[in-house]
């Protein structure tokens, strides 16, 4: 053949993929929201679903062509109302911040102000302000304001929040949303003390369980639904351990405003493949759910621990470090979550940096914030447990505190890791968790 540029690329891509498997078969995946789906759902995704239209509810196709992707669809929103206990399931939003966007396009307007935690304090971009770049102010126009937080306890102040209110409703900017949940989320939210004191106020509670869906799906965390939240957003593939995408849930009164929300406002292809993985994961979670949930906390408590026995600031200490699967770090004592992020990573131990309260007033920014933040959900679904925690927190010591040269613990990282290559929690794991599948 001849040499072709485009044939060149074309190789070129299959080699990086290639090369970063590999890479994922010799790490420690720290990332808190990320996760190893099943090779199951790895086939679903792969499925000819990919392919096609479904436009609209299950049922009332805008197309032809529908007849099994109904049939999943319809299962899929079964085995999602069983999972959380919920009268009502979009499966439609493709993520996480769809999902959020289709309970802020169903429940508020344009110009309303919504109550939620600040990114320091643990919130996500997609609760953010306009002049972040939030999506929920500058795509959809709300007004932000910020929970008070208290950072000894690391969640949201109950009574400072309830003045709040009250002082914003004498402004003149009461909420009309209410956002719990987030994305450095050690502590369960308060939504058991506040759901009806804000309803009081007709504010709208929403839980964004995007990083928590699975531990709540397990009976682990909190249950937000039982708690008097409104409605339940997700992502599925966080410590739930689905294909990328989201998840509404809500009760039979918010059905309709959310699927118009979904369909047509949102979306056009809902992404059928990863719909049928989702049913897939759901299935996988009610079967597997609570012994996963249950050793994702030990794990997370055994390495906050060691890595506080390691001499780290491991934050929440007075409660215990965490009750879910993350832990967060101040790192200031040894040099800056950007440049931890990046040393450990020459090690094959992936984290991310993370602002921590009080960064912001203390001039530190995204790039070298005071933190790091960890997540135990793969290596749990890898099978690791109290041991392996301990011999990781060892690794991190060794780089961070010690400043041994990354490359000599690397060894070590890639001997951990020979033994933990299947996928755990699921009805079938032939393939390799990282198992490169080539169809060519
Ligand atoms: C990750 C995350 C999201 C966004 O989810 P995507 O599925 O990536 O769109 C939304 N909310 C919170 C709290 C998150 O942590």
């Amino acid at each position: 053949m001849a040499k072709s540029a485009n044939r060149d690329s074309y190789n070129k891509i299959f080699s990086k993929l290639k090369e970063h498997h590999k890479w994922f078969e010799n790490s420690i995946p720290l990332i808190a929201s990320e996760n190893i789906p099943s090779p199951a759902v790895r086939e679903a995704i792969m499925s000819d679903f990919g392919n096609r239209y479904a436009e609209g509810w299950p049922g009332e196709r805008v197309y032809a062509g529908c007849i099994f992707i109904d049939d999943v669809e319809f299962e899929c929103m079964k085995l999602a109302k069983k999972l959380y206990k919920a009268k009502f399931a979009d499966v439609r939003p493709i993520s996480g911040v769809v999902a959020n966007l289709a309970v802020y396009s169903a429940f508020t307007n344009p110009g309303d102000v919504m109550i939620a935690p600040s990114i320091p304090a643990g919130g996500h971009i997609s609760h953010g302000k306009k002049e972040h770049s939030g999506t929920a102010g500058l795509v959809h126009g709300l007004e932000i304001e910020f929970y008070p937080f208290d950072a000894e306890e690391m969640t949201i102040d109950v009574d400072k929040t309830k003045q709040k209110i009250k002082d914003l409703e004498k402004d003149n900017r009461l909420p009309k949303m209410a956002m719990f949940g987030g994305s450095l989320f050690l502590f369960p939210h308060p939504v058991k003390e506040l759901a009806e004191f804000l309803k009081g106020y007709g504010i709208h509670v929403n839980y964004d369980a995007a990083h928590v869906a699975g531990l709540i799906a397990g009976g682990k965390f909190q249950d937000p639904l039982r708690e008097g939240a409104d409605t339940m957003t997700m992502s599925t593939h966080k410590t739930l351990f689905g294909p990328q995408g989201g998840l509404v849930l809500g009760g039979e009164d918010h059905e309709e405003s959310i699927k118009k929300a979904t369909f047509p406002g949102l979306t056009s292809s809902h992404h059928i493949h990863h719909m049928a993985a989702k049913a897939v994961a759901f299935a996988e979670a009610l079967e597997f759910g609570k012994e996963y949930a249950n050793q994702v906390i030990k794990n997370a408590k055994s390495f906050a621990e060691a890595l506080s026995d390691n001499g780290f600031k491991v934050l929440g200490e007075s409660r215990g470090f965490t009750q879910s699967h993350q832990i967060a770090v101040n790192v200031l004592d040894y040099s800056d979550g950007g440049e931890v992020e990046a040393d450990l990573e020459k090690a094959n131990i992936i984290v991310n940096r993370q602002l921590i309260p009080g960064d912001i007033k203390a001039g530190r920014n995204y790039f070298h914030p005071g933190g790091i933040r960890l997540g135990v959900s793969e290596i749990t679904r890898l099978g690791m447990k109290r041991d392996e925690m301990k011999e990781i927190a060892d690794f991190i010591k060794q780089v961070v505190v010690d400043k041994k040269d990354p490359k000599k613990v690397l060894a070590r990282v890639k001997s951990l890791r020979k033994n933990y290559q299947k996928v755990k929690f699921c009805f079938d794991n032939k393939l390799g968790a990282y198992e490169y599948v080539k169809l060519r």
